[in-house]
């Protein structure tokens, strides 16, 4: 078997790329899709359930897929720069293929509010890094204005490259099952992915790939929940960071693909976020962020409703790795023991 070229090359034939395009690749995408019969066995008892696990990607978080393309179709338009504004994995993506790419790469994020591991990859892949006193969303417009004029290339998802690229995950998840789910859970924040997922699961299914789409279903933190409550949440606030979003840029486009797919968008609270979380690492050994952990906690919910008939199968995605956000895990997690170094009080410890 060839090893794995990225999604580019593995998936050229659905997405808007020719000989000419300079593929910037990490080799993303391939991530696993895994069984959860343990977790399953506890919140949806009569549900076959999956994993995708986007954390596996080479920066952390399924932003790969769409930056692979994004990068590569501005190389080959030849751009002087790229920039975005980004809740974290966006600019840890971007820095990252930017990078690669030869391209300086200018990231706006919101001050005090991504978390450590993604401001690092930023830093650390090159890029500049400009804290904004304000919102993922007063970021965003600001970056939009900035790329009007054709200098900067615009690298968030409201660049329709990275919808492209992001649709892949859904043809993998196809391949990987065999066919598609009956179910599809992720959490939105700027409502690209789910768009993206829905735009992947029709092309596959026009190209007899598959004989039927999944419902999607998109779950917003309660905090931050805009397309939930139909208005702007002009301060949105949640623990999943990457998700804090009060006016996501695919609104539209989300809920076109909950309408056409007979899905829904709901929310979760903060705290269901925060269990799921805690079961993905400690039932299914899967450490993933916060935000990740808004598809189960939707899963948990509407299972308890009801929603899923017998034997449905469900495809959760965790977008990005747990170890993106260190401090949260240390937070919400029993403290570690401090002992003296002899046998003797390790033993009385464990005995404790
Ligand atoms: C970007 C991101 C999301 C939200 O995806 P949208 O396409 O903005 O809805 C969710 N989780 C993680 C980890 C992300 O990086």
């Amino acid at each position: 078997m060839m090893p794995w070229r990225g999604v580019i090359e593995e998936f050229r034939k659905f997405l808007p790329v020719t000989e000419q395009t300079p593929v910037v690749t990490l080799c993303e995408g391939n991530t696993p899709l895994i069984r959860a019969n343990r977790l399953a066995k506890r919140i949806c008892p009569h549900v076959e359930l999956y994993l995708k696990v986007e954390g596996a990607n080479p920066t952390g978080s399924f932003k790969d897929r769409g930056m692979t393309l994004a990068v590569s179709k501005a190389l080959e338009k030849n751009v002087r720069a790229v920039m975005c504004a980004s809740t974290g994995n966006t600019s840890a993506a971007a820095a990252a293929y930017g990078g690669r790419a030869g391209l300086p790469v200018y990231v706006l994020v919101p001050a005090g509010k991504v978390a450590l591991g993604k401001l690092a990859q930023a830093m650390a892949h090159g890029a500049i890094v400009i804290q904004i006193e304000g919102n993922f969303d007063q970021a965003l417009s600001i970056v939009k204005d900035l790329c009007a004029n054709e200098e900067f290339e615009l690298v968030n998802s409201l660049n329709p490259f990275r919808l492209e690229g992001q649709k892949t995950a859904a043809l993998e998840v196809c391949d990987q099952l065999g066919r598609a789910p009956t179910y599809h859970c992720l959490p939105v924040g700027n409502a690209g992915n789910i768009s993206a997922y829905w735009k992947g699961y029709k092309e596959y299914r026009t190209a007899g790939q598959i004989a039927e789409c999944p419902k999607m279903m998109g779950f917003q933190a309660q905090g931050a929940a805009p397309i939930v409550r139909g208005h702007v949440v002009e301060q949105p606030q949640t623990v999943a960071t990457a998700i804090r979003i009060g006016n996501p840029a695919s609104w539209k486009l989300a809920e076109q693909a909950v309408a056409e797919s007979s899905g829904a968008i709901r929310m979760v609270t903060d705290e269901e976020i925060l269990d799921a979380y805690q079961a993905l690492a400690k039932e299914e050994g899967v450490f993933c962020e916060p935000a990740s952990a808004a598809s189960v906690a939707g899963l948990t919910k509407c299972s308890q409703a009801g929603l899923f008939p017998e034997g449905a199968t469900v495809v959760c995605t965790l977008t990005g790795h747990g170890l993106k956000d260190p401090d949260i895990a240390v937070e919400i997690s029993p403290k570690t023991l401090t002992v003296k170094a002899t046998r003797e009080d390790v033993l009385a410890l464990l005995r404790s």
